[in-house]
């Protein structure tokens, strides 16, 4: 895991079972089928980098042999905020290793002649000072998540609350959110070459909402 040279705010999660998956998911011989169960996988071992940033308290328990004072969470539990459609499939394990966190969502689609989001759904968990996981595959031109974060922001959730589980990023989105929202720290697997003419990250892997659920 490491902080980008360049981008401030960006930290690269480098491990050989992370860069293994992605390559599966990249490959377009990869089915929907398939692509769900990696991209489920390959988010589990992304939490473990993201959670990091996550606040221990001690706790007192008891053990078989004595009382002792242990680490557990620290409240409140972090509300986890999947940026629709991408991001349901990126979100599962973050649910399953923190069943009690309240999940808000966010949809947006891309107006593709604009390439800017157009929003469609906002329902957030209320705010009682917990940290927010925004999740979402794709960081491409940085539109869709400089817009949830300012949905965030616009309900009194300031950026160093806020962390952003990627997958892959593009270096133009990259540059956006560093210039629009530099509190805010973004974990993702890679950081690819480019965006092309129509936004997709290139090399990337394609529409990640249409490979995760098989439209086109
Ligand atoms: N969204 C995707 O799903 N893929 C891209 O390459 C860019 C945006």
């Amino acid at each position: 895991m490491k902080q980008h040279k360049d981008f401030k705010n960006l930290i690269i999660v480098d491990h050989p079972l992370i860069s293994d998956r992605l390559t599966r998911l990249r490959d377009v011989e990869t089915n929907t089928a398939s692509f769900r169960s990696i991209l489920s996988h390959i988010s589990l071992l992304l939490s473990y980098a993201v959670t990091s940033e996550l606040k221990a308290s001690m706790r007192h328990i008891q053990t078989p042999l004595c009382a002792t004072q242990a680490p557990c969470l620290g409240e409140p539990m972090p509300s986890i905020i999947p940026i629709l459609r991408a991001g349901l499939g990126f979100s599962d394990s973050l649910m399953q290793l923190m069943p009690e966190a309240s999940v808000g969502h966010i949809g947006v689609v891309r107006n593709e002649e604009t390439l800017r989001p157009e929003e469609y759904l906002v329902r957030l968990p209320q705010d009682i000072g917990q940290k927010y996981i925004i999740t979402d595959p794709m960081l491409a031109t940085g539109y869709s998540s400089a817009h949830a974060i300012d949905v965030l922001n616009n309900n009194g959730i300031e950026g160093n609350r806020i962390l952003m589980m990627i997958l892959v990023a593009a270096p133009e989105g990259v540059a956006v959110m560093a210039e629009k929202h530099p509190d805010v720290r973004i974990f993702t697997a890679a950081l690819d070459e480019r965006l092309n003419e129509k936004g997709y990250i290139v090399p990337g892997l394609g529409d990640a909402g249409d490979r995760l659920f098989g439209t086109t």
